[in-house]
């Protein structure tokens, strides 16, 4: 659906002012404790940012795919950790959106619409990372049901979850054509969240591993074909990676601007620091750095609402360069700062320790690069 430039406009503003009026202190201090708080939760919900592209007839918010780019570089121009919930909240909801039949729509979206049921995305494994065809958690049918077992890691928003799309094998020789996705609710027995990773950035951010010791579910939580969940892999991560791009791009931003008010105020030599030559270049850097992923970010959000060709090539490219250009922009804010870039008094050091999170997180930037140069011999 198209949303016009007005509309976005009034989002970025109304995201901008609720992390200026009441996210950027909650998050702040989210991240020494490392606990993501109630109310960092309920400033979410009540926002309706867990509700962002479900149908308006299950209570959600129809906006287009460049509306919630915005939401996500507006998060992430103040916090990692926000940004993340919602943009992993906004991946396991794209599978669902993308794989469910009629009658798990009806079940569910009624749920989700209500604006404080989340849903999570499980691919990742202790030995399935980039090679994510090697899933060992498997799906084995019995009778009506299938009964799961395995391991998942690394799954942002464990715990925070109602509903996860696990993606399992039938079968681990079959590789991509094993693959299969299902919906597991948080309290199927047999299911638990495990170890919580303790992190260098997103530190409110929970990051569990997941326990699937004999779960079983019904043939009905099948999402999509069995042997077909590699498609649904595959096109979330089109959209998802966007959303990484986005949040690299806000991490930059936000450090930019943090970096040129200090280098404005701080003096040495009796001058502001900002005359320095060897500081207005790094900030010129950081602005061309800035507005180039701008550029390439809704570029590509828009491409995805045009519904064009080739996303997925084009989503690698934007999550590469704009998760690159954060951790240049943040890194090299943290040194106009000095000595103070490097305390908890600034915002620099959470955004470059947040930002290093984009490099990795949908497909590392070298996979990134792997795909692109794939898609390019079949493009050109
Ligand atoms: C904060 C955070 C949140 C996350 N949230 C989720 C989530 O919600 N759901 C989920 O499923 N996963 C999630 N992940 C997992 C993430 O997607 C994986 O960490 C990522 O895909 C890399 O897998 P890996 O960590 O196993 O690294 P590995 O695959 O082991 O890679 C290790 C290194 O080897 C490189 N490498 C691997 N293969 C190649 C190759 N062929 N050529 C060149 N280099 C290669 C990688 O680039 C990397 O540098 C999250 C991770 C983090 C850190």
């Amino acid at each position: 659906m198209a949303t016009s430039s007005k509309t976005h406009k009034m989002i970025r503003k109304m995201v901008r002012e609720l992390c200026r009026d009441k996210i950027a202190e909650l998050a702040k201090e989210a991240d020494k404790t490392k606990v993501y708080p109630q109310a960092l939760h309920e400033v979410f919900v009540d926002a309706g940012l867990f509700v962002i592209r479900v149908p308006e007839a299950y209570g959600g918010v129809e906006m287009d795919y460049t509306s919630s780019v915005i939401v996500v570089e507006e998060l992430a121009r103040v916090d990692g950790t926000c940004a993340n919930t919602v943009a992993h909240h906004h991946a396991g909801l794209c599978s669902f959106m993308k794989g469910a039949n009629p009658a798990q729509k009806d079940r569910y979206l009624p749920k989700i619409g209500k604006g404080d049921y989340m849903v999570g995305f499980a691919l990742t494994e202790p030995n399935a990372g980039s090679d994510a065809f090697s899933l060992q958690t498997t799906a084995t049918l019995e009778g009506e049901d299938y009964i799961l077992n395995g391991n998942k890691c690394f799954v942002s928003n464990s715990g925070l979850t109602d509903l996860y799309v696990v993606f399992s094998t039938l079968n681990p020789e079959l590789r991509r054509d094993g693959i299969t996705a299902f919906l597991v609710e948080r309290d199927t027995p047999g299911f638990t969240v495990g170890k919580a990773e303790s992190k260098m950035g997103f530190r409110a951010s929970p990051t569990c591993e997941l326990v699937f010791d004999n779960v079983r579910v019904s043939k009905e939580n099948l999402l999509g074909e069995a042997g077909k969940g590699w498609q649904l892999v595959h096109q979330s991560l089109t959209e998802t990676r966007v959303m990484v791009a986005a949040m690299g791009l806000g991490m930059a931003q936000g450090a930019m601007e943090a970096a040129v008010a200090y280098a404005k105020d701080r003096e040495q030599f009796g001058t502001s620091i900002i005359n320095f030559q060897g500081i207005s270049f790094m900030l010129a850097d950081m602005a061309i750095q800035v507005e180039l992923a701008r550029a390439l970010v809704y570029n590509i959000a828009e491409k995805v609402d045009r519904g064009e060709k080739n996303l997925h090539y084009y989503a690698s490219i934007a999550k590469c360069a704009a998760s690159d250009i954060a951790m240049k922009v943040t890194t090299d804010a943290v040194q106009v700062l000095g000595g103070y870039g490097y305390t908890e008094d600034y915002p620099v050091e959470k955004l470059m320790r947040d930002a290093k999170a984009t490099q990795i997180i949908e497909g590392t930037n070298q996979v990134q690069r792997i795909q692109i140069a794939r898609q390019l011999s079949k493009i050109y």
